[in-house]
């Protein structure tokens, strides 16, 4: 499932005295099957766009397809209900919404709140606690008693049991440490290959961009201001510095080490995260 952005402008509180623009008539297209990083510093308008790729917002002006559903200013709320289903967002500290007694039920929550049969929805709790690298026992316990990389974890998990097309992850590894960013974003790169998940990454970290996408688009003051390959975006360096934005480290060296060889490297050195 395709997801495309058409000269999408978003105002939050429209038309009062507080209304505040976010979004300046913004292109994007994330095909199905891609990579996709999203760029900016803090109030550049990344958290308003994740929130147009499953129609929690809806556009002020400008067009957002999302597969074969075309959501405009005009859409009515409960025409979205299959594109909440079809598009999962992991938000920022995701363990904030557990809340079930059990990891178990809360895993099973979204599937069965869209009506999967509970026996499924038991069979996906089972299957992806597994695939998060849990062990079966924590389906019994209370996701209070989890450390927070567990917690971390299961709530993830809450998300991937409603069989999304599109992950979408909002700044996922924000307070782990540097094994469990690791561990998870290459849980993620693993659902990308091996299932061809849709993927949709929003990050501070050029780093994690490099690493994991296919594609970048960098935001600036509610613009898409750059949006092309780890490759093409990494070669506009004085852009990036005008936006304030850092090459990751291995490509800073990869670039010292062709100016002094004056030898070009052909594709990116991006360096595993210790
Ligand atoms: P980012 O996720 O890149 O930090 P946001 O999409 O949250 O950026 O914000 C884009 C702009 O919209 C910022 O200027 C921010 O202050 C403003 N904004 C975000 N949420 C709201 C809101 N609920 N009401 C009013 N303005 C908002």
């Amino acid at each position: 499932m395709d997801i495309k952005l058409q000269q999408v402008s978003y105002a939050y509180a429209a038309g009062t005295p507080f209304e505040k623009r976010a979004l300046y008539d913004v292109d994007l297209t994330i095909p199905s099957g891609s990579y996709q990083a999203i760029i900016g510093h803090t109030g550049s308008g990344k958290s308003t766009i994740l929130q147009h790729l499953n129609a929690i917002l809806k556009p002020t002006s400008g067009t957002v397809q999302i597969g074969d559903k075309r959501i405009d200013a005009g859409q009515k709320p409960k025409e979205l209900k299959s594109v909440r289903q079809r598009v999962g967002i992991v938000f920022q500290f995701p363990e904030h919404q557990l809340f079930e007694e059990t990891v178990e039920k809360d895993i099973m929550f979204g599937p069965m709140n869209f009506g999967v049969p509970e026996e499924e929805a038991l069979r996906r709790a089972h299957e992806l606690v597994g695939l998060l690298g849990l062990p079966q026992q924590v389906l019994e316990k209370s996701p209070f008693d989890l450390s927070g990389g567990q917690m971390r974890r299961v709530a993830i998990a809450g998300v991937l049991a409603m069989d999304p097309e599109v992950l979408v992850l909002d700044e996922p590894t924000a307070g782990l440490d540097p094994r469990g960013r690791k561990e998870i974003m290459n849980l993620f790169a693993r659902l990308h290959r091996e299932k061809g998940l849709t993927t949709v990454l929003v990050t501070h970290s050029m780093e994690d961009a490099g690493r994991y996408a296919d594609r970048i688009a960098i935001m600036h003051s509610g613009k898409c201001v750059v949006e092309g390959t780890p490759q093409e975006v990494f070669a506009q360096t004085e852009l990036l510095e005008d936006f304030r934005l850092e090459l990751p480290q291995s490509v800073k060296l990869q670039r010292t080490i062709e100016e002094m060889t004056g030898h070009e490297f052909p594709t990116l050195y991006l360096t595993e995260e210790e």
